[in-house]
């Protein structure tokens, strides 16, 4: 399926503010082709729309990228506050190759597949206007194509400003066959004469994208499938320079689950939303990178590694059709995920968290709550909600809750009671953990034949507070023996 020899791949964002989960895809797929074929994954940042240009929005998205361990082989990057390139094939930001964009317009200019536009946008707004009104496609109507050497030599002696379009031929089909979306074919005539150059001497994405590529020697272009209407314009590029294209891969767009573009409006898009709640970064990467794909047809494994992908993911197996951003399946891989830490590495993860509810929260604390919580999680940040009430002091019920099915309250205040007793005369070292507690209070209710769900029940409520909760033992074992005792004693006051 992989034709060219040296794979090299790209990752082209441009910097406007924050990464979308979908331009996070493209990333980790150009990521996995390239590691795959022992190849480079470049990072070129796209920064030729000053109208979009946002201070800092590049720096913000290498650090992201960091997060997320897809190291780039070359590009921009951040060294002690500094902007540095790597690798020969650099500067790897567009607004730093005016230069190198200004001649290859100049060559398309002499050998005529270029041509100068002097038309002023009130002219082409109300050239779009008339063209609308007509219901025409909107299409530069070529006036300034048919300009004579000298009117075009008297206008820039007037230094009239002028954008620099690419010629497009007529009725000339252009085809190509996409990795994921197979042969695709236009015609000519459905193409629009292509801005390259602006008035402010920046290249459009459009010419710059195929300049880069180029002279990044890039062999596979992996974007959205917005994208493939750009692609003719890209291919005559090509074919005016005389070089050869790259091979192309339009993914499919994102959608939500009612097959809705995935937007903003519909809840997060941004990649860094998604880690600041506490999804992890292996749970978003497989998750991404397995939207739409399966290993073979029926396959059902689901949980991926960026090494198991490296080694399995096959581009051509993304799927045509649009791909569901699925969050409920997200939750689940990062439950997963979340399991799979040890506690000592999840509990460093869920401090930041922890520290919201109880700044400065002991280490010790902080561990034992995430041993009970574990199973509980589907991302971090839910740490902040079920431990709440573990950590302050006070919580809140109805006394009603306390009491265990056909019970009454005055036999639950009565089993609280015994309770208290029981563990008031419980030797710290029965507290070191959960199980060991469990035993002797489950020993204690069948010795004195008591029912289970007479004790536990109201023992479980009244420390948490909670219809739902871990066990009681848990729970005790995490507030020690004097915040048990105090809060038994409080849903005794309570009936
Ligand atoms: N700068 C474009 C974007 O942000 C890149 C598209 C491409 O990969 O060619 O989507």
């Amino acid at each position: 399926m992989i034709k060219k020899q040296q794979v090299r791949t790209r990752f082209a964002p441009s910097p406007t503010g924050s990464l979308h989960v979908g331009n996070l895809r493209t990333a980790i797929l150009a990521y996995i082709l390239a590691k795959q074929h022992k190849g480079q994954f470049i990072l070129r940042i796209e920064d030729t729309d000053r109208e979009r240009y946002i201070q800092g929005a590049m720096e913000k998205l290498l650090t992201i990228l960091q997060e997320f361990g897809l190291e780039y082989d070359e590009g921009p990057e951040l060294k002690n506050g500094k902007i540095i390139q790597k690798g020969k094939f650099g500067p790897y930001i567009q607004s730093l190759r005016l230069d190198i964009y200004k001649e290859y317009a100049q060559e398309l200019l002499e050998n005529g597949h270029a041509y100068r536009c002097f038309c002023s946008s009130e002219r082409l707004t109300k050239m779009r206007e008339e063209q609308q009104k007509n219901n025409l496609p909107p299409k530069y109507d070529r006036t300034c194509l048919h300009l004579t050497p000298q009117e075009i030599q008297k206008k820039l002696d007037e230094k009239l400003p002028y954008v620099i379009r690419m010629k497009i031929p007529d009725n000339q089909t252009i085809a190509f066959d996409d990795i994921v979306r197979g042969h695709v074919e236009f015609n000519s005539n459905d193409v629009d004469d292509q801005i390259l150059m602006k008035s402010d001497g920046f290249p459009t994405y459009q010419f710059a994208v195929v300049v880069d590529d180029h002279l990044m020697q890039i062999s596979h272009v992996i974007r959205g499938e917005d994208w493939v209407s750009s692609t003719p314009k890209h291919l005559l590029l090509y074919q005016y320079f005389g070089w050869e294209p790259p091979l192309f891969a339009h993914m499919s767009l994102l959608l939500n689950p009612d097959r809705t573009k995935l937007s903003k409006r519909k809840g997060d898009v941004a990649a860094e939303d998604f880690l600041t709640k506490g999804y992890l970064k292996e749970s978003l990467i497989n998750f991404i990178a397995t939207i739409g794909w399966s290993e073979e047809a029926g396959s059902e494994e689901e949980i991926y590694s960026l090494k198991e992908l490296i080694k399995k993911f096959d581009l051509s197996r993304l799927t045509k059709a649009g791909a569901i951003f699925n969050l409920e399946k997200l939750d689940w891989l990062n439950a997963h995920y979340i399991r799979a830490k040890s506690i000592k590495e999840l509990t460093a993860l869920c401090l930041p968290y922890l520290n919201q509810v109880k700044p400065n929260i002991s280490r010790e604390l902080a561990e034992k709550i995430v041993t009970i919580e574990q199973e509980r999680l589907k991302k971090l940040e839910d740490i902040k909600q079920n431990a709440s009430f573990l950590i302050n002091e006070e919580i809140t019920y109805q006394p009603e809750l306390l009491v265990w099915k056909k019970s009454t309250p005055s036999q639950t205040k009565e089993n609280l009671g015994k309770l208290i007793t029981f563990i008031q005369d419980l030797r710290n070292s029965d507290y070191k953990t959960a199980k060991g507690l469990e035993e002797k209070v489950i020993t204690w209710i069948k010795e004195n034949n008591y029912g289970v769900g007479d004790m536990l029940w109201p023992m479980r409520v009244a420390l948490s507070g909670q219809q739902n909760s871990p066990s009681p033992f848990e729970i005790a074992w995490v507030l020690g023996k004097k915040i048990t005792l105090q809060r038994l004693s409080l849903a005794q006051s309570k009936l």
